[in-house]
């Protein structure tokens, strides 16, 4: 059974368009249920929704599109209201039947329709039928486990076929929707870039080319060259490899010159695609010609052909040599983006960012904060490979993405967009007020830093020094771990440019969703890994050079302030404060003179260290919040997965909760504690935060004007109440509310949504 369910989902999810899929579905259901009919209803987005027939294999096809049943209307609509199967062994009998004459149903009374689900939502149903022998327990778990591994593949074939492009060049702009998870707030307009990385025939975008010249050459010298080197190896292996595995050389470059793979191609690229796509489309077509095959050993060539097919676009990609010309205003579009990625584009020019993967905590996310830049992320059915050129508008507040937008859209946008930038010129006039509440409590605003960018935005926003120095960033970007006097370059920059304010850099936190190119770990749960501080104490030598750099750029200016990633233990910071104090012992020695201890805190980000806070507080002189990784483990959700992006809500009562007993712990021993987290920067976090009489905060540059309007906004009492509101509320959504609403009492919804 595995095998059967395995190939037609194999050949659905490489289905060029949805209608494709679904009648592919159908006809092999038929063949491996032993069926006489099949149908296959999807649901509108209408509200309320309708399931339509999209196809029909063994009843009369002329009702596609023409059948279409409300939620509870026949047995379709009951199958979809209440998402589970219904096994009959005569339909007409059942009180839901509604006959469609003409039909030909009556002659297949034996009925079984199961429903196909994704994230809870009914994307439509699909019922086999036969005239005589009831499906069985074995049936219907086959058809249910299919339409449960086809949900995925058919939301994601309708996104693709919704959006066809290629051959459609002429057509009015359509206008497409797709919604992901809020990765950075704001909004942009701009030119969707597809990040290629070029080994992979799946990931090749399509790109539009009007002069299809130089793609023909390129391509026939990319098979004239694999098609040489094919046969050179053969010969090359002639006496080292048997007889036949020579042969098989000489059959790929056979293969390469037989007209139809090349003929195709250049079919394709005639219609106006590019060599890459239309080489994709053409592989793919001929795999599934070979893969469709009852032999065995026939089915096993799609595998050789789709070698072949890597083989050349590896070839093309260099005759390409692909240069990017990066537009003013580029989105950069991928299935995965990562930090590296961001580093490719010229900064002027990034506007916004939408990832396919990960979701609005994930570091990729925080970059773009960082930056200042939109981010949408876990947009899992973006149509990736066809929106290379295309304009979009990028909503990072609600996480929606309009691609190819209609003028009025554009409009609406565009009319955002100077209300954004009128809330910021507004909040300028705030960059040298002090951050203080109605009732005057003065909060510290600091910021998070990391990127090699400059600090100069920094400066003049107003913030008090550096609250998360990230320092991972600049490991993330070379080849191999910095040196000392590299590392010592880089911290001397941040800690002289904040002269006289605090710095706190952080100690490598790498593993989990931040792998080092040139230190590979692999692990099957990296997120309860060696992430953070457990890899630099198992390797001490990395921990040793960069505290050294760390104390040696402090000298002469004294700014320093060691915070230590991922602590989970007492005996983590207790073996990091002994190398720490070996460290300025060593510096001192050297020097010949005293050098002074910096200041040391934990972070807290793993729930073990919210209960024992008052012993790590009496071991440190500062602790400092780590909203993201201490929701992540306390809701036990992966931060980067956008399957449950949902959960994550740094709002949920229990997390809230866990940072109150953390002040609470901390106050006892009159340590200080500051939140470096992502929850720090958002307008209703900061609300959140202040009414537990947090005093400290950290955020990306772009957030702390809009956190200071807050803070500047309500009394701490005011807000000490709504705290107390809040842990007594069950649910994330409706603490998010309560304090949205409340926002909007003030007039100040624009720091949240688009629009004023
Ligand atoms: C956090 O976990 O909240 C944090 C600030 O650290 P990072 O996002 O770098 O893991
Ligand atoms: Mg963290």
């Amino acid at each position: 059974m595995i095998h059967r369910l395995q190939r037609i989902v194999q050949e659905v999810s490489r289905s060029p368009d949805v209608q494709h899929a679904l009648d592919l579905i159908a006809v092999r259901l038929l063949r491996d249920l032993v069926a006489n009919a099949c149908t296959i209803f999807l649901t509108t987005n209408e509200d309320p929704p309708l399931l339509v027939l999209k196809a029909s294999h063994g009843l009369n096809p002329s009702y596609i599109d023409k059948i279409q049943r409300r939620f509870g209307e026949g047995l379709v609509g009951l199958v979809a209201q209440r998402s589970e199967p219904i096994n009959l062994i005569k339909a007409e009998a059942h009180k839901d039947f509604i006959l469609v004459a003409d039909s030909g149903e009556t002659e297949f009374p034996i009925y079984l329709g199961v429903p196909i689900v994704s994230h809870r939502k009914v994307l439509g149903v699909i019922a086999i039928q036969r005239a005589e022998k009831a499906f069985n327990e074995d049936d219907e778990a086959f058809l249910t486990t299919l339409a449960a591994q086809l949900a995925t593949s058919i939301e994601h074939a309708e996104s693709q076929g919704r959006f066809k492009l290629i051959g459609e060049i002429d057509n009015e702009p359509s206008m497409h929707i797709v919604k992901g998870v809020a990765g950075s707030p704001g909004m942009a307009i701009g030119q969707a870039i597809v990040l290629n990385r070029g080994v992979n025939l799946e990931s090749v975008p399509d790109k539009k080319v009007i002069d299809p010249e130089p793609e023909i050459k390129g391509f026939r010298e990319a098979i004239s060259k694999v098609s040489n080197e094919m046969t050179e190896q053969a010969e090359r292996m002639r006496g080292i490899l048997p007889e036949e595995e020579c042969a098989l050389f000489i059959a790929y470059a056979q293969m390469l010159n037989s007209g139809s793979l090349i003929e195709d191609t250049f079919k394709r690229i005639a219609q106006g695609n590019w060599a890459p796509a239309s080489w994709r489309d053409t592989v793919e077509e001929h795999a599934q010609v070979f893969e469709q095959m009852e032999d065995e050993y026939l089915a096993e060539r799609a595998n050789d052909v789709r070698d072949l097919g890597r083989r050349v676009l590896r070839k093309l990609m260099l005759e390409q040599s692909h240069y990017i010309d990066f537009p003013d205003q580029t989105v950069l579009v991928g299935d995965e983006i990562t930090a590296t990625d961001l580093a490719d584009v010229p900064p002027d020019c990034l506007c916004a960012i939408l990832s396919a993967h990960g979701s609005g905590s994930s570091h990729v996310a925080i970059l773009a904060h960082a930056l200042g830049i939109p981010a949408v992320m876990g947009v899992n059915n973006l149509p990736v490979k066809q929106m290379d050129g295309l304009k979009v508008v990028v909503d990072g507040y609600g996480g929606c993405v309009y691609i190819d937008p209609d003028q009025q859209l554009l409009d609406e946008y565009a009319t955002y967009l100077r209300e954004e930038e009128e809330i910021e010129q507004d909040l300028l006039c705030l960059k040298n007020e002090p951050a203080v509440t109605t009732d005057n409590h003065k909060i510290s605003l600091y910021v998070n830093s990391g990127l090699m960018a400059d600090h100069t935005p920094s400066l003049l926003s107003g913030a008090e020094g550096v609250g998360l120095y990230r320092t991972e960033i600049p490991f993330q970007i070379r080849d191999r771990f910095p040196s000392e006097e590299e590392q010592y370059l880089i911290y001397k920059n941040v800690l002289k440019t904040f002269d006289g304010m605090p710095v706190v850099l952080r100690t490598l936190d790498v593993g989990g969703d931040k792998p080092l190119s040139y230190f590979p770990i692999k692990e099957a749960n990296p997120f309860l890994g060696w992430r953070g501080v457990r890899i630099t104490l198992d390797h001490p030598e990395i921990f040793i050079t960069q505290v050294r750099a760390m104390m040696r750029a402090n000298m002469g200016h004294n700014n320093l302030q060691i915070l230590l990633p991922m602590i989970s233990g007492l005996s983590e910071l207790e073996d990091s404060l002994v190398l720490i104090h070996r460290v300025r012992d060593e510096i001192e020695e050297e020097q010949d003179g005293a050098v002074q201890l910096p200041k040391i805190g934990a972070m807290i980000e793993v729930p073990s260290a919210v209960y024992q806070i008052e012993d790590i507080c009496r071991l440190v002189d500062f602790v400092s919040i780590g909203t993201n990784d201490l929701t992540q483990y306390l809701l036990a959700v992966d931060r980067n997965n956008e399957n449950v992006a949902e959960l994550f809500s740094s709002f949920h009562p229990a997390v809230l909760k866990a940072m109150h007993q953390i002040v609470k712990g901390a106050n006892c021993t009159n340590t200080p504690v500051s939140v470096c987290g992502e929850l720090a920067g958002d307008p209703l976090g900061v609300m959140a935060l202040l009414g537990m009489k947090i005093e400290s905060l950290s955020m990306s540059v772009g957030s702390l004007l809009k956190a200071k309007k807050v803070i500047m906004t309500f009394s701490q009492a005011e807000l000490k109440t709504l705290f107390n509101k809040a842990v007594t509320m069950t649910n994330p959504a409706l603490v998010r509310d309560l304090y949205a609403r409340k926002l909007d009492e003030r007039n100040l919804g624009g720091l949240i949504r688009a629009g004023k």
